[in-house]
């Protein structure tokens, strides 16, 4: 089961941004793992927050949310909105941290979490090419990707076997350092992370050849995507963690796909139901028969039945897309219309001069109405 972020905050789901952002601020004060040291499970809580909070303030991923849930491990989001990854982020959480924790934070006279910074490697954006088909009933693809991956020689370490370290010279394996700074009230002594190795204490001895000491390598991969029924052009697949590695430990971008979905030749697509406009020879609408139309599933005799009228729309329940993650499907609604022949024989002719004789006008009730209108426009 997908998570309830509006249960996770404890709001509506017609709850306005200002409302989600007063419920989310609320529940982070009360779960902020610095204020909460002595309660383990407050971390989590705090993250699932963060989670809800993440989606449900960002109007396209709150859409998309609204719409699609979460399922088959992927979710889905607006392209491109988390933001091309990369740089810090504390609890995986970017843009609008500093903004709404600031004063909380200066209410609380306390400091910027002190949670490890770690890294995030940036997300991969691409875009398929699917056919209608595998949009409405769903497949699954494997794509060629590449990215950047933790070199498997060294652990992402960047040393030779993983192994090759020296202790640093700078803090002598401390990972820490002192530093004098001076204040207009003097000299005060301070301690940071050894800028030299990061706060590991090691430094490397032997560079990894695999990598060259980068601790990443480019590799080529093949990536399984699995692409639900009923996607539509333009959503977007988001695959967490397939992205490219971080330089530095910590956490993988993300793998976003955009769908780009080709025309089919005779089908349109609107929404979860698919249109065929077909043209038979006028006299099949007068005297009934049978059209084959395409379908997903292959190919359909359609029966008409007599005295159709041209531009009738019938409707073949079940044939449209599969809805997303839903077990309902759309219809597939086929507009006949009538063609006139392009040329006539003698014949021909003259049947349809008989024919023309024979049939009243009473026949013909929109066209009698017509008739009997005055031709004026006042
Ligand atoms: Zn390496
Ligand atoms: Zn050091």
């Amino acid at each position: 089961m997908a998570k309830d972020y509006y249960k996770i905050l404890g709001v509506d789901k017609s709850a306005s941004e200002d409302e989600i952002k007063s419920a989310y601020r609320k529940l982070a004060k009360k779960y902020h793992p610095d204020l909460n040291k002595d309660n383990p499970e407050a971390a989590d809580k705090f993250k699932e927050i963060n989670e809800a909070y993440e989606v449900l303030s960002d109007s396209q991923k709150r859409k998309n949310y609204d719409q699609f849930g979460s399922a088959d491990g992927a979710q889905f989001s607006g392209f491109g909105s988390s933001g091309g990854g990369g740089g810090f982020s504390g609890f995986d959480f970017s843009s609008g941290f500093d903004d709404i924790f600031g004063d909380i934070f200066s209410a609380f006279g306390g400091t910027r979490s002190r949670a490890r910074k770690s890294y995030r490697g940036e997300d991969i954006n691409l875009s398929l090419n699917i056919s209608l088909k595998e949009a409405c009933l769903g497949t699954t693809k494997t794509i060629s990707v590449t990215r950047v991956e933790t070199c498997p020689k060294c652990a992402g370490t960047g040393a030779k076997d993983g192994t090759k370290f020296s202790s640093c010279p700078d803090c002598k394996g401390a990972g820490r350092v002192r530093y004098q700074q001076s204040t207009i009230f003097g000299t005060t002594i301070r301690e940071g992370e050894c800028q030299t190795c990061g706060g590991t204490g090691k430094v490397i001895k032997e560079k990894c050849p695999y990598c060259a000491g980068k601790g990443v390598v480019r590799v080529q991969k093949n990536i399984e995507v699995k692409i639900p029924a009923g996607i539509d052009d333009d959503q977007v697949l988001k695959m967490p963690g397939q992205g490219n590695a971080p330089s530095h430990a910590g956490t993988n971008g993300d793998l976003n796909i955009k769908m780009n979905l080709i025309p089919d030749k005779l089908l349109t697509r609107k929404g979860n139901d698919l249109y065929l406009d077909v043209y038979v020879p006028f006299t099949t609408l007068l005297l009934g028969g049978e059209v084959v139309v395409p379908t997903l599933e292959g190919q359909f005799a359609l029966e008409i039945k007599e005295l159709t009228q041209s531009g009738t729309i019938m409707r073949i329940k079940n044939k449209g897309a599969k809805l997303l993650h839903k077990d309902s499907r759309g219809d597939l609604l086929v507009t006949l219309k009538a063609e006139s022949p392009k040329s006539l024989d003698k014949r021909s002719k003259d049947a349809l001069k008989t024919l023309a004789d024979n049939i009243s006008i009473a026949s013909y009730p929109k066209y009698k109405k017509y008739m009997e209108t005055p031709k004026e426009v006042k």
